[in-house]
């Protein structure tokens, strides 16, 4: 079996990934308008009726712009703990009640092939997670806001053969940009997010030969460039005197276009 990755949009304008084998396929967040989250799957000839479910990481508008929607017109269940639909869910938000589903955390559950787990990581929401996906002998783990690394995520990460994690901020830019003091703090504090640096510096911690693609992901717009991003972790790996077997890349994902398809073959 094939498990195919594909990001359809990641950073604080929104962010949808797909993750699918030959027949079926999963969304992990819909932060993106539903319509063009069917024009994305589309594009890659991935048909929204082969969709199971959505995963939702936590509240921000960033990872549930399209969600509503997506529910209502194509009647895909949702995934996550009951402490984030309860964020979630508000008089506004009109979710259709068979199409919540409350997860556990660290727990396997099965969705057709794929076995999903989700673990807790720390950001300034009500409640935040990550996902490991597993199927056809490899796996998946999305972490895409996190103020810092924990254990029992660094534990789902290095077992990884495909890695999304966060690269948001490059730490002079955020220093000398423009937003107020109180947002830089927040942004930077242990429950904001990941800068290039604090990534870099963790991942040539925990580099290992099954990891085979490192997606830098979530970069921010005003305070990060895709070539910061990658610099930043080229560098420290140097340093380190790391180098990337034939096997293993790193990829930075598109703000607002999808990459190409990622296909890891057990
Ligand atoms: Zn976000
Ligand atoms: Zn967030």
């Amino acid at each position: 079996m094939k498990l195919n990755f594909c990001s359809l949009s990641s950073g604080s304008s929104g962010n949808c990934y797909y993750i699918g084998n030959e027949s079926h396929g999963i969304l992990i967040d819909a932060g993106i308008s539903a319509s063009s989250i069917r024009k994305f799957l589309k594009n890659i000839s991935i048909s929204i009726d082969s969709i199971m479910g959505i995963l939702i990481t936590h509240n921000h508008i960033d990872h549930i712009r399209g969600l509503e929607v997506l529910i209502r017109k194509n009647h895909i269940p949702a995934f996550t703990t009951q402490k984030i639909w309860e964020s979630i869910l508000s008089p506004r938000k009109k979710i259709s009640r068979d199409c919540i589903r409350e997860i556990p955390q660290q727990k396997k559950i099965n969705l057709d092939n794929f076995e999903i787990e989700a673990f807790p990581v720390y950001h300034d929401a009500p409640e935040t997670i990550g996902f490991q996906i597993s199927a056809g002998g490899k796996k998946i783990t999305i972490v895409t806001d996190l103020g810092h690394i924990c254990q029992t995520a660094a534990l789902y990460i290095k077992e990884s053969n495909l890695l999304v994690i966060e690269s948001n901020y490059d730490e002079q830019m955020l220093e000398n940009g423009r937003y107020p003091y109180f947002l830089k703090e927040r942004i930077r504090s242990d429950n904001g997010h990941l800068g290039n640096h604090q990534t870099s510096v963790f991942l040539a911690d925990i580099f290992n030969d099954s990891i085979e693609h490192i997606c830098l992901a979530h970069l921010s717009k005003n305070n990060n460039t895709p070539e910061k991003a990658l610099e930043t972790l080229q560098k420290t790996f140097s340093e380190r005197d790391i180098t990337l077997k034939s096997h293993q890349q790193i990829l930075i994902l598109n703000r607002n276009i999808p990459n190409e398809m990622i296909r890891l073959v057990e």
